[in-house]
């Protein structure tokens, strides 16, 4: 039976807790003793060390303790009151001032043992403390509140300090948590089940829940804060791993379809090229051909920098399918990436013999029903698409390997799925393409179910991409230096933000832009404009004139952002680039770079950016890799924000920390995968201990339906 206190009682059950209060505390989220506890501390103030009174020294917090010789009160002339108690130890004294707080003449009675801290200031040759945290030592009142023991919550330890709305104040809310501790406790040991492993627990050196719990509210030493909070975070990533690593046992049962005959298109596709595959497109392809070759279902996901040639290591694999009668489909987030893919795929294609045909939103319908036709046929070897027109009522009757090049944009993880439609194929392949460098310990947590393989090495030749920062009224400059490059036969982006509220000015922004370039800067020059609003027809003829080099400057939305390939464009110039996040205007850079010749990236701010914006941009500026962008975007902005965690359904960190919890989160994953091979179903009596301890954190993690799969 469990004990009636516990972690799921009611936070009513508190002395103290009334209708009020239970709704200020619904506010932080708060209905559970359990909810309780894990509202951790977001810091603590040291106050663990208490400073002789004849030591103080100006500005430092301080903590100091003493004897309440006299408290008095006087009004101001301006209005209000002044309270003043003084406080001294057998080293000085020290004066404490509040303004308007009458109660405190009622609790510091002289002769009262009082704990106090605060900033001291010199004033008129004496110490004074304005406002200090205290608390009260001996005396009725002390006793009153809190019991027998001389119990010190707010000085003389380290404190925590908590998250509060109004209605919950920090000493109210520091006493609450003390007494749900101290109840706890009294509940004994079964009031807090421990989901995790003894074994684990030991091998981890990781504290028992409860003993945790109490160390991360109220530790009594710095070292006792560090192990509890290692103990707590190491639960909270390891609830995620498990998850993960179920959905990936889960997925390693299914059979996959097995390609096993040795073929040679892909040989010969790269004895054609004009280049040599790098030594990261080679480890990467062989990672991937294993999978196909293993008979279980592979789900992979293939992280490379922009430029780093993902798309040609997804057509590798597709060949190894195509040549053994499958098919394969690529998915691109947008139509004009579609067609791109589409276009030197057909041209690496063609050759050998395999038929590549797109599918986007714009195919007119006659070509839709043949293109499908050919598909359900079998004729159709590769299709490429976007993945609002894959999925609807395309059957690909031989499909073996999907490939989703989902560049950055997350949340589109669970569509692919229904692109899978063939009923004579088993499970078919999955290959994920993220253009954007995630974070490790994100890449473990979003796709931990996943296997990873990396591209960490740009085709040689390339020039490192300089960047330059200038104001408006450097434009002049930057225009003369984009002229010079395209009569040397380079070609231009111009990038304007369009952000949807404001979609219709935004858009006016970039056509009046196009037009004054077109009209005044560059009448010698060809210019054309892209932005979503055109049709696809004329989308596609715009950014085909670009790429065979019909048109020297490109006047364009962040349409281009993505994956567009063209590696005679040199200049990358981004207007207002403060109202881009830090993987877009890496995206929107990596437009540029990509051919022998070396490319400039121009920003052109506005001239009263505040600090932090300009500190952003400054740091794009002087960083390439995107790893690095990666976590500056992760430190700045969040998991959440960042890097769309939410919309993954994946829980935010809570306590952990993705920045400096990576190595833990490494930890975690192969105890999860270690715990899951012994016990692949949760059915010993550890397993059944971690479902359901750990159930509340998938129901929170993953609400509706956390189950494997
Ligand atoms: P990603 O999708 O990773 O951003 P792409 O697949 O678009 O990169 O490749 C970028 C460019 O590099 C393309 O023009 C491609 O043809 C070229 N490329 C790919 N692999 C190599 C290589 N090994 N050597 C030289 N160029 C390469
Ligand atoms: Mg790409």
């Amino acid at each position: 039976m469990k004990p009636e206190f516990n972690l799921s009682t009611p936070v009513q059950f508190l002395k103290s807790v009334g209708p009020a209060r239970t709704r200020a505390l619904t506010r932080l989220g708060i209905e559970t003793i359990g909810h309780l506890l894990e509202h951790f501390p977001h810091r603590y103030h040291d106050r663990s060390q208490v400073v002789p009174l004849g030591k103080l020294k100006a500005d430092r917090e301080v903590t100091v303790a003493g004897e309440v010789l006299t408290a008095s009160e006087r009004r101001l002339r301006r209005g209000g009151s002044l309270q003043t108690v003084t406080v001294g130890d057998n080293t000085g004294i020290v004066f404490c001032v509040w303004f308007n707080q009458r109660y405190v003449l009622k609790q510091f009675r002289p002769g009262l043992k009082v704990m106090l801290s605060g900033r001291p200031a010199r004033r008129a040759g004496r110490w004074q403390l304005a406002h200090p945290d205290f608390e009260l030592l001996s005396g009725p009142d002390a006793e009153g509140a809190k019991g027998e023991q001389n119990l010190n919550l707010n000085t003389g330890r380290l404190v925590p300090v908590y998250g509060l709305t109004s209605g919950v104040g920090q000493h109210w809310l520091r006493s609450l948590v003390w007494q749900a501790l101290e109840k706890l406790e009294a509940a004994g040991t079964r009031a807090i089940v421990d989901p995790l492993p003894r074994a684990l627990r030991s091998e981890r050196g990781l504290k028992p829940l409860g003993q945790a719990l109490r160390d991360i509210h109220f530790p009594a030493t710095e070292r006792d804060r560090v192990a509890a909070r290692k103990s707590l975070v190491y639960r909270e990533l390891f609830a995620i791993q498990l998850l993960m690593a179920m959905r990936r046992a889960h997925r390693l049962r299914q059979p996959g379809l097995t390609l096993a005959r040795p073929g040679d298109l892909t040989r010969r596709l790269v004895e054609a090229l004009p280049f040599a595959l790098t030594g990261a497109q080679r480890r990467v392809l062989k990672e991937i051909l294993a999978d196909l070759r293993s008979g279980v279902t592979m789900n992979r996901l293939l992280q490379g920098d922009v430029g780093s040639g993902k798309t040609l290591v997804a057509f590798l694999a597709a060949l190894f399918v195509i040549e053994q009668g499958y098919q394969a489909v690529l998915l691109a987030p947008t139509e004009v990436l579609a067609r791109q893919h589409g276009q030197t795929l057909q041209d690496l294609a063609g050759p050998l013999d395999v038929t590549c045909e797109v599918l986007t939103g714009s195919t007119v319908s006659a070509e839709r029903r043949a293109i499908l036709a050919g598909v359900m046929a079998g004729e159709v070897d590769l299709l490429v698409g976007t993945h609002a027109v894959i999925q609807e009522d395309v059957r690909i009757p031989r499909l073996a390997l999907a490939v989703v090049d989902e560049q950055h944009r997350f949340g589109v993880r669970q569509r692919w799925r229904s692109a899978r439609s063939g009923e004579d194929v088993g499970q078919s392949h999955v290959l994920v393409m993220s253009a954007t460098p995630i974070p490790r310990s994100l890449s473990l947590t979003l796709y931990g179910d996943l296997d990873l393989s990396l591209i960490d090495e740009l085709p040689p030749g390339r020039q490192p991409i300089v960047t330059r920062v200038t104001e408006e009224n450097g434009e002049d400059g930057v225009w003369e230096y984009c002229r010079r490059q395209m009569n040397a036969g380079q070609q231009v982006y111009v990038i304007h933000p369009v952000i949807e509220e404001t979609e219709g000015q935004d858009l006016k922004a970039a056509v009046t832009e196009f037009e004054r370039l077109s009209s005044t800067v560059f009448p010698e020059h060809r210019i054309g404009l892209l932005h979503g609003k055109l049709h696809g027809k004329e989308k596609q003829a715009t950014m085909g004139a670009f790429a065979r080099g019909e048109l020297d400057l490109l006047v364009a939305t962040t349409v281009v952002e993505v994956g567009l390939d063209v590696p005679n464009a040199t200049e990358m110039v981004i207007h207002n680039p403060e109202r881009f996040g830090l993987a877009q205007l890496h995206q929107l850079r990596g437009r540029v770079g990509r051919g022998r010749h070396a490319s400039t990236c121009w920003l052109i701010c506005p001239a009263d950016l505040p600090p932090e914006t300009r500190e952003r941009i400054h740091f794009f500026a002087d960083h390439l890799d995107g790893f690095d962008l990666a976590e500056e975007d992760l430190r700045r902005r969040g998991p959440g924000d960042a890097w769309g965690v939410r919309q993954h359904g994946v829980p935010g960190f809570h306590l952990a920390n993705p920045l400096t919890d990576t190595h833990l989160l490494g930890l975690c994953q192969a105890d999860a995968r270690a715990f899951l091979a012994r016990d692949p179903d949760l059915t010993t009596t550890e397993g059944r201990a971690l479902a359901e301890g750990l159930s509340t954190a998938f129901e929170k993690a993953f609400p509706g339906g956390g189950g494997p799969g």
